[in-house]
């Protein structure tokens, strides 16, 4: 295979020390004399299989998740090759360890366990100097950009500067599932303080020890770094990540008709949840028109996923305020109910004729819902009582507990399929691991955004699309479910096997291109085979020859 990437000159230590292009002991005879390479390396020539051993053996041989993240980054910061063939080759084993749920812990003890940096940190204090600092990443051609302000990360509530875990994670997906190119890749922490006592008393703490910037500066600082991405990065996605429900709800809404960006915990979590729901269909033999679901958590992920079911509804025929009746949401106060006085704005929508309703359990009695879907980050929010009411209304009770990471759960896959006699279909965010109840093994799909938002990012970078639109998302929701096998379905899981993240990132990036390219997104010609192009974007984590 030829180089990817030119070496810029590099050899020697440098090329060692440049994770881009850093082979270790697989630099061949031929590339170590050219290169200035030998003595520095030890005379044993390996091949990247060989290397791919060692790596799998070391990780396998640490007992405890965090070390095994530990060693994982360490990896990537020297050799993102090889990083990436264990991750895209292991992908079922690497990804809790990447993502959720290991990354929730590694953000918790981000201050302990930092070794060396990764992404970009812009804090309040560079007010006025963003571009500047955007200027000092080293690479010019970013097309994906993931950044968070740490105010709401996974379920674990603001953890400042320390969640950067998340989009050096993220990014990290978006390579191994979709073959996005690592260099075209940039994390970004917007540090502006945070409100997390403990943190802010915390000596070893990495970012600003002061309170969260409220108000209108907070919305310079972050228009002023929207800005700088349009000069410095003009074919550049921005992804919105983790921040609070009400500023990702204002910052979605304020730039997504100018800028190319979108909110994968409002709009990636609604794409990969219809997906299953549809799936679940398939075994419950209804219609999603036919639906009535009730969600526990009325915030991002949850009115995100809220309104796609809206556009999928309105895309088969049925009036919006039919469709809106098809969602229910219980939040930390009850039902949310239009005599409500309580009721943010992103909530109204949802807020239908009802008489007030405390509890979950009631609610379930009350509406009899056909699927519960919950994205509260509230542990046990998903009681015995309310599984077996749910099992008592309905055949096939869906019951997605999706909240992140595996302790903010609302039920476990265990609970799920005890609690219904074994006839629930259930998903979570975070892995749990198959079931066997009675002699029937259930295998819970994994209903996380990563079986979406990397393939929406391709097809976006692919074609250069200007927007990104709720339409890519309800498209990649489709292809997803097409994915899942009959032979799926009869584990009881409701999405494909995560080895085939490749090709359902691929044909998600088919989709999403096709709609870019329908309402004219992009200045780009659509080449004649738009597969094979966008095949061609994708980075193989196979070493290339440099001599
Ligand atoms: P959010 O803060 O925007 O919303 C949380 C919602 O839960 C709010 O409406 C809040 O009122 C409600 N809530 C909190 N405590 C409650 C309680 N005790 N009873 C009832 N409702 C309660 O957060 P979000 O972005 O919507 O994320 C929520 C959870 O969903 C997190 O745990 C997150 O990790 C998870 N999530 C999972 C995925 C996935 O891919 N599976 C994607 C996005 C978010």
């Amino acid at each position: 295979m030829k180089s990817q990437l030119h070496l810029q000159g590099k050899r020697g230590v440098e090329l060692l020390h440049d994770p881009l292009l850093n082979k270790g002991t697989a630099f061949t005879a031929a590339e170590r004399d050219a290169l200035g390479l030998r003595g520095l390396l030890p005379p044993s020539i390996a091949t990247q299989e060989q290397q791919l051993e060692r790596v799998l053996g070391n990780i396998r041989r640490k007992i405890a998740d965090l070390e095994k993240y530990i060693y994982l980054i360490s990896l990537q910061e020297r050799n993102e090759n090889l990083f990436y063939r264990v991750v895209t080759e292991h992908l079922d084993e690497m990804m809790p360890l990447i993502y959720t749920p290991t990354v929730g812990l590694a953000c918790q003890k981000y201050a302990l366990i930092f070794r060396r940096t990764r992404g970009l940190y812009i804090s309040l204090e560079d007010r006025g100097h963003v571009k500047q600092i955007l200027q000092n990443w080293p690479h010019a051609d970013v097309r994906m950009i993931v950044i968070t302000d740490g105010e709401r990360i996974l379920g674990l509530g603001d953890l400042g500067a320390n969640g950067m875990g998340i989009p050096v994670g993220k990014l990290s997906l978006y390579t191994a599932c979709a073959g996005i190119p690592p260099a075209q890749c940039l994390p970004i922490m917007l540090d502006v303080g945070t409100n997390n006592p403990a943190l802010l008393a915390d000596p070893l703490y990495l970012g600003l020890p002061r309170k969260r910037l409220p108000g209108v500066a907070y919305d310079n600082l972050v228009g002023e770094f929207v800005a700088a991405v349009q000069e410095l990065f003009p074919r550049a996605c921005i992804q919105f990540e983790d921040f609070g429900n009400a500023n990702a709800f204002r910052l979605l809404h304020h730039y997504r008709d100018k800028v190319c960006t979108f909110n994968d915990d409002i709009q990636g979590t609604a794409g990969v949840t219809l997906s299953g729901l549809c799936s679940s269909l398939r075994l419950t033999g209804g219609q999603l028109a036919d639906q009535r679901i009730l969600f526990l958590g009325a915030g991002e992920a949850g009115i995100g996923i809220g309104d796609l079911i809206v556009e999928a509804l309105k895309a088969e025929g049925v009036p919006e305020a039919v469709a809106r009746q098809q969602c229910w949401f219980v939040d930390s106060k009850g039902l949310v109910v239009k005599s409500r006085t309580d009721l943010v704005e992103h909530k109204l929508r949802f807020a239908h004729d009802h008489a007030p309703v405390a509890t979950l359990l009631e609610a379930v009695e009350t509406l009899k819902p056909t699927a519960l879907v919950g994205v509260s980050g509230m542990t046990s929010g998903f009681t015995e009582p309310v599984v077996r009411a749910m099992a008592k209304l309905n055949q096939r009770p869906i019951v997605f507990a999706l909240s992140n990471p595996t302790s903010k759960a609302e039920c476990t896959a265990e609970q799920a399929y005890t609690w219904s006699d074994g006839r629930a279909i259930f998903a979570s965010g975070s892995p749990f691991a198959p079931v066997t109840l009675n002699g029937v093994t259930h295998v819970p799909g994994q209903g996380n955004n990563s079986y979406i938002f990397p393939g929406v990012g391709l097809g976006v970078i692919a074609t250069e699309s200007s927007r990104v639109t709720d339409e890519m998302f309800l498209v990649a929701a489709q292809t997803l479910a097409s994915l899942v096998t009959d032979g799926d379905l009869a584990l009881g899981r409701v999405y494909p096997d995560l080895k085939r993240i490749r090709e359902v990132s691929m044909a998600i990036a088919f989709a999403v291109a096709e709609v870019v390219f329908k309402h004219g997104l992009t200045r780009m010609q659509r080449p004649a085979d738009l597969k094979a192009h966008i095949a061609a974007v994708m980075f193989d984590p196979k070493y290339p020859h440099y001599v």
